[in-house]
């Protein structure tokens, strides 16, 4: 591989998932790492499969599925991780096994009590066994930027001759500064043996907002692989940005002589599928792919802007995959035009999930003169996150206003066919909302974040509601999309509910306890007839 070739590392599957309530199912992980594999990334580390059952058919499933990219699982250093991993892995074209043990002392002595020969021995042993199933093989010292240097030189070096291919030097808790980690880098080139003869990586976390700019740094220093996340997504601050790396590299390849082979003009749908996927939005303001990346305000700019763009802009737009127009179909788009639009939106839809998008976006389209790019992504989003829901909203009836009792009267069916019914007062209507959908399905949830905001523009704009909660200690989150923000609160509500229900059924005998339940044969009390 030549020397001027940088390799994008995508984790965002792996450790963008830590990310607290990020987590995806199936479907999701499946949508995102085709688009990761549209947009040109090196390596796709797909999860880490001991974790869990869900883990462990994510990885396998993108092995079996997602054809180019070089398909990663992660693995501690012992023979039931590598094991499990390999299983997971076994299918894909290109398999690589990632194992990982703590080296720094904090690590060694209060996590894994072990000293430095046994970590020695164990990363030696935990390598030869992945080398055993495959070629390819990367090896990361966890906590790498606070182990006492000459004990990562020497674990680093056993760990080469063991059959590494790709040495990791993370920076798991973001502590690392620029020119710090740069000589660290510096420090392992000049004296581990053998290391000229594989690819340096670095991983570094946004704690102290140097992830970016630490991976960077270390380019400099001979690093040709990068670990990221699209959008920076992580546990704690997050990871190192993917965008920010890529559009670095290239808008300053003057600086750093790199090139990738990603696909630029892909980077906002991709990011925007994450966003919509994880239920966590982009900072209006974050570079590349933020709302405000590339709005000019200031009218001495727009003056410089309007005489010439490159006064004030350092990057093209179009160049990072900004739609030129947002308007795009109406009412009499056919099938055809919707297809190609989903597609260059960054969704790869089967043909059945299409003809849904396809028929709410007729409905839609009857209700809304214009539909937006941002709608066709709800539709279909909607469709992807269309798994098996054990609650699904029937009919809702709210009231409100000055002197009266706000109230709610809702309808769920669940997935044994039966029709549940209830109805509560609240201090406004989404509350009385939410209170009944918690009585009937007999999960408590404490609300930590409720927003409402339209997804395009215009009257008829479609309100997006979007909700995170917490329940026994987790955080869920919901999205719902409607023309009536009340709806769409009901839907992100039960759909939050559903991703609470998956892990933690409420127990039967507590379920439920003063609702009534209703056959279909039965006529329903009014308060559920909307
Ligand atoms: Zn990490």
């Amino acid at each position: 591989m030549s020397d001027d070739r940088l390799i994008i590392f995508d984790t965002t599957l792996r450790d963008g998932e830590q990310s607290p309530g990020a987590s995806m199912n199936l479907a999701e992980k499946i949508e995102i790492a085709h688009a990761l594999r549209e947009l040109g990334v090196d390596v796709i580390e797909a999860g880490f499969p001991i974790a869990s059952p869900g883990d462990f058919e994510a990885v396998q499933a993108v092995a079996r599925q997602v054809n180019g990219p070089i398909i990663c699982g992660l693995a501690r250093c012992n023979p039931v991780d590598i094991d499990r991993a390999w299983e997971a892995l076994r299918d894909a074209s290109r398999p690589r096994i990632h194992v990982f043990l703590a080296t720094s002392a904090i690590h060694r002595e209060f996590k894994l009590k072990m000293d430095k020969d046994e970590i020695i021995q164990r990363a030696v042993e935990g390598v030869s066994r992945a080398k055993g199933y495959c070629d390819d093989i990367e090896f990361s010292p966890e906590d790498a930027a606070r182990t006492e240097l000459d004990f990562l030189a020497e674990v680093v070096e056993r760990a080469l001759a063991a059959g590494t291919t790709t040495l990791n030097i993370p920076d798991t808790v973001g502590y690392a500064v620029p020119s710090q980690y740069a000589a660290a880098i510096r420090h392992l080139k000049k004296t581990v043996r053998g290391i000229d003869d594989v690819v340096i990586s670095v991983h570094c976390h946004n704690d102290l907002g140097l992830a970016v700019a630490n991976s960077l740094t270390a380019l400099k220093e001979g690093a040709r692989q990068v670990e990221c996340t699209i959008n920076g997504l992580g546990e704690r601050a997050g990871n190192c940005a993917l965008e920010e790396v890529v559009m670095a590299a290239k808008t300053r390849g003057d600086f750093f002589g790199l090139r990738t082979t990603i696909n630029t003009k892909r980077l906002h749908p991709t990011s925007r599928l994450v966003a919509h996927v994880t239920g966590i939005q982009v900072q209006r303001n974050k570079a590349i792919v933020g709302l405000n990346a590339f709005a000019h305000e200031a009218g001495i700019h727009q003056d410089g802007m309007l005489k010439e763009r490159r006064t004030y802009e350092i990057m093209n737009p179009e160049d990072v995959g900004l739609p030129k127009t947002q308007l795009v179909l109406g009412k009499h788009s056919g099938r055809h035009a919707l297809r190609q639009r989903v597609r260059d939106l960054g969704y790869h839809l089967d043909d059945e999930q299409l003809r849904k998008v396809f028929d709410s976006f007729k409905a839609l389209a009857d209700r809304k003169k214009v539909v937006y790019d941002a709608d066709i992504e709800a539709l279909a989003e909607a469709v992807i996150h269309d798994s098996p829901a054990l609650w699904t909203l029937e009919s809702f009836h709210t009231s409100a206003g000055t002197g009266t009792l706000p109230m709610a009267g809702v309808a769920l069916r669940h997935a044994d066919g039966n029709r549940y019914e209830d109805a509560a007062l609240g201090d406004g209507p989404v509350d009385a909302l939410f209170k009944t959908i918690e009585r009937i399905t007999g999960i408590s949830v404490q609300l930590r974040d409720y927003q409402v905001r339209s997804v395009t523009v215009g009257e008829d704009a479609q309100g997006e509601a979007s909700i995170e909660a917490e329940a026994n200690g987790r955080t869920y989150r919901g999205r719902g999309i409607s023309t009536d923000i009340i709806e769409a609160s009901a839907l992100a509500f039960i759909q939050m509910i559903n991703r609470v229900a998956m892990r933690f059924p409420a127990r039967e005998d507590k379920m439920r306890p003063e609702t009534a339940r209703a056959d279909d044969s039965q006529p329903t009390s009014s308060a559920a007839a909307s």
